[in-house]
């Protein structure tokens, strides 16, 4: 019958996940109770080993609030898969909050009755790809913004183009005022003349100058000699809505703005002072509510006597000239302020121009005598030298290029756009026009994309690998969680088929509950619960003790117990042998759940074992009638060859005496081991002396054999109550041991200590020692280490001694270093 359970162990489930690099958990429970995890989800979770056995909240308190406690759950209440990519989740790691990214899936694994008996929870932390992902979304929109900026800085290329069309026609509507002004000169003369003339003509007739001044657009004043307004036309006063008497005498000057009207007074009262001609602009309030610009100008006028009359100063409107003046300051402004790199350059290269923002960027205190290719990167000169001499022939140019800080030496890139600048009226060029972007920074972030992008490539192709590979895990795991339920169908089978029965222990209550299986086997009714009572009546007496510190101890310690015992059938009477195989569970506050196990009738196996026994205590006794005899006679013999001075029968029977003494023990040892095993080993105490024991065992020894020497350290010198010759063959075991197992010439030294409650013998020698794993195993039956086997031996001694040591309530064991010697140790009880 098979003694090991059909399920993996923790551990080996644990040695399978932890044969792939993927985060793997088995969850039980609606809390998700951690069955097991491997260690890539131990490290995702940032916990070790102390977290199986827990529910997922206790083994990860932060997952409070976070969705994934309850999607547990649900595929454990509803035998679902859920799954998720890029799911964000946060954890406490080295004691910090942290949000990690993560693909996952928490499969419900059913049975075949469909229902669900864990769930695997596998998990792949994704966080530096979705990290990446955003970083490389982030230089996507930053890119954008320097594109929006670059569509911006095109707009103020035409912009600046459109500019030098307004500056164009700016200097036409100039050349057209001067030329309107040196009419409106020449017509003035005229009119000065022509009013002269009609002075003289009429000098007494104003009514015809005035009819005169009516009839011309022009606004037209006359002053007198103390700079009073005498006279205004009519256009002056369509303009303004007063009537000429509100504007006489300075009644005009407050329909000056307020920002001009000093200024102006000032030019006016000071040609007054002089007698001389004045020019002058400035606006003047409509009838409207607006301003408009006038350009006035006023030679004095003198009487035919030569005496100073005053002025006549005539007005035209120079508003659109001043607002494309206006605008035009507004763009100078607007280049001066500009962050971009604004230049003109002449026919010669020479940059006749330079923005604020371009000297800064070259590090230039000024532009005298520069030649433009002196901005460029000397690497990129013959590319530039191209472009400009391009735009000479008419094609304009946007091409990415280096420029360089002269101070520092460094290049930048910038986004070049030239264009020509032509004479309105001859087509001719006249300058070139260049708008520089600074793009460096978006230069570098092009060479990052580029960098991110191949190590995005890389970091996908390991992605797909681990895909793989999580894929053929996720295979095995089926495989494996197949064979599981397989063995679970097994185990369920042979209990259906009456080969094994189940019990429980309440934790509270100790009450035991027996399957109807047990039920039979001890000769209880099957129709009714059967009482604790009952069922320990049909457990033979000798083993009520064993079996109550056994589920004690396991319950205790949370361990499993393991017994062997022999039962009466309370119906037939029959006697059967039973093995119980106990386990205790517990929950995540480490209370107990439960303690079950399996009951197996093991009878047959163990006939077997007993019939076994019976034969060697059988073969050892008629091997001992034989033995004695012999010895008889070889001691007869001994005496005779003395009496008769036979010296080679002498040692022949010496010898001979020395193989009959070791048959007798190993003889002995088979004899006590099948006692032993029917529990006929007797333990008959008396009060001893243990040194004298010691010693004679000693001296014993040396009869056999002289190979070694034997120290005996100053002993404690008492009594104990024990079986003499019992512990006498402990001693001279673990003695004959030193020997056996050390090389001749080295010594095997006993020693004694003593406390309160109990003394302790130590026995110690030089010799061949032993391994770590196999220490635990010598007191085992028939166990013997392997590679010694050239030293003969059966591997009962130890047995016995460790047998006979705990009969007495004492305790045996070994230290031992390999290849340095060993030293045993046994305790005897003092009381
Ligand atoms: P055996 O008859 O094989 O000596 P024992 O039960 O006395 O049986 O010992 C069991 C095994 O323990 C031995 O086979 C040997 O390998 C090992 N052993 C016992 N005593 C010693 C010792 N003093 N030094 C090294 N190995 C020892």
């Amino acid at each position: 019958m098979s003694q090991s359970s059909p399920f993996l162990s923790n551990d080996q489930l644990i040695e399978v996940f932890n044969y792939t690099h993927t985060a793997t958990a088995v969850h039980v429970g609606e809390t998700a109770i951690i069955q097991t995890a491997n260690d890539a989800m131990l490290r995702i979770w940032g916990k070790d080993r102390n977290v199986i056995g827990k529910s997922l909240e206790d083994a990860l308190p932060e997952l409070k609030g976070q969705p994934f406690i309850e999607m547990f759950r649900k595929v454990w209440l509803e035998g679902l898969v859920i799954s998720g990519k890029d799911t964000a989740a946060d954890l406490i790691i080295d004691g910090e909050l942290k949000t990690f990214y993560f693909d996952f899936e928490y499969r419900a694994i059913k049975n075949d009755e469909g229902k669900t008996i864990c769930i695997l929870h596998t998990a792949v932390d994704v966080s530096e790809r979705v990290l990446r992902r955003e970083a490389i979304e982030r230089e996507q929109q930053k890119d954008e913004a320097l594109q929006r900026e670059q569509v911006l800085n095109e707009e103020l290329a035409a912009t600046v183009e459109e500019l030098a069309a307004t500056n164009e026609e700016l200097v036409a509507t100039n050349e057209e005022l001067q030329e309107t002004q040196e009419t409106l000169h020449v017509l003035n003369n005229e009119l000065e003349l022509r009013v002269a003339e009609r002075f003289n003509q009429l000098s007494e007739s104003e009514k015809r100058f005035k009819t005169m001044a009516e009839g011309t657009d022009i606004f037209i004043t006359v002053g007198d000699e103390f700079g009073n307004a005498i006279y205004f036309n009519k256009p002056w006063t369509n303009l303004t809505g007063r009537s000429m008497d509100a504007l006489l005498a300075f009644g005009w000057a407050d329909l000056i703005h307020p920002e001009d009207r000093d200024r102006y007074l000032d030019i006016y009262l000071s040609a007054l002072r002089d007698k001389k001609p004045f020019t002058g602009e400035f606006r003047v309030l409509t009838q409207k509510g607006d301003y408009r610009w006038l350009l006035t100008s006023g030679p004095p006028r003198f009487h035919a006597d030569g005496s100073f009359a005053g002025y006549i100063s005539s007005c035209i409107d120079i508003t659109e000239r001043k607002l494309i003046e206006l605008e035009r300051l507004n763009l100078n402004k607007l280049i001066e302020a500009s962050s971009e790199f604004i230049a003109l350059i002449g026919l010669d290269m020479s940059i006749q121009y330079l923005n604020p923002a371009g000297l800064r960027k070259l590090g230039w205190a000024n532009i005298t005598n520069r030649n433009m290719l002196e901005v460029i990167f000397p690497a990129d000169r013959p590319t530039a030298e191209e472009l400009l001499s391009g735009v000479l022939q008419g094609i304009d140019f946007k091409q990415e290029i280096r420029f360089w800080n002269e101070i520092t030496g460094n290049p930048f890139w910038i986004e070049w756009s030239g264009f020509a600048i032509k004479d309105q009226e001859t087509g001719q060029i006249t300058a070139i026009a260049t708008v520089s972007p600074d793009i460096t920074e978006r230069k570098l972030h092009q060479e990052e994309l580029q960098d991110i992008n191949i190590e995005m490539a890389a970091a996908n192709e390991e992605l797909a690998a681990t895909n793989e590979e999580l894929a053929q895990t996720h295979e095995d795991l089926i495989q494996y969680t197949q064979k599981l339920a397989d063995s679970e169908e097994r185990l369920l089978q042979a209990i259906d088929t009456g080969k094994m029965g189940t019990w429980s222990i309440d934790p509270k209550t100790l009450e035991i509950t027996v399957s109807g299986f047990v039920k039979s086997l001890l000769g209880l009714p099957l129709d009714e619960p059967a009482k604790t009572s009952d069922i320990m009546s049909a457990v033979h007496a000798d083993y009520h003790n064993e079996l109550k510190k056994s589920f004690a101890n396991a319950l205790n310690t949370h361990s499993s117990s393991d017994n062997e015992y022999p039962i009466t059938n309370l119906t037939t009477g029959e006697e059967k042998w039973i093995r119980t195989t106990g386990r205790v569970f517990v929950d995540q506050h480490g209370h107990i759940t439960e303690y079950s196990g399996l009951f197996i009738d093991i009878t047959e196996q163990k006939l077997d074992e007993i019939r076994k026994n019976d034969f060697i205590g059988m073969v050892s006794h008629e091997l001992k009638t034989p033995l004695t005899a012999i010895n008889g006679f070889v001691q007869v013999l001994q005496r005779k060859a003395k009496k008769d001075e036979d010296n080679y029968a002498i040692v022949a029977l010496e010898k001979t005496n020395s193989q009959i003494r070791k048959m007798t023990t190993m003889i002995n040892g088979f004899l006590n081991v099948s006692r032993l095993e029917s529990s006929k080993l007797l333990i008959e105490k008396t009060n001893f002396n243990l040194d004298d024991l010691l010693k004679e065992t000693i001296e014993e020894t040396y009869i056999s054999q002289s190979s070694h020497q034997i120290i005996l350290h100053p002993t404690c010198g008492v009594d104990i109550y024990a079986d003499r010759d019992k512990i006498g063959n402990v001693i001279s075991n673990l003695i004959s041991n030193g020997i056996k197992y050390s090389d001749n010439g080295t010594s095997i030294e006993i020693s004694c200590n003593l406390s309160d409650t109990e003394v302790e013998v130590q026995i110690k020698d030089e010799g061949i020692g032993i391994r770590p794993e196999d220490i635990e195993k010598l007191f085992e039956r028939y166990y013997r280490v392997q590679g010694n086997h050239t030293i003969s031996g059966f591997g009962i001694g130890l047995y016995l001694s460790a047998e006979i040591v705990e009969r007495h309530g004492g305790r045996i064991w070994a230290e031992s270093e390999e290849g340095k010697g060993s030293v045993f140790h046994f305790t005897l009880p003092l009381s």
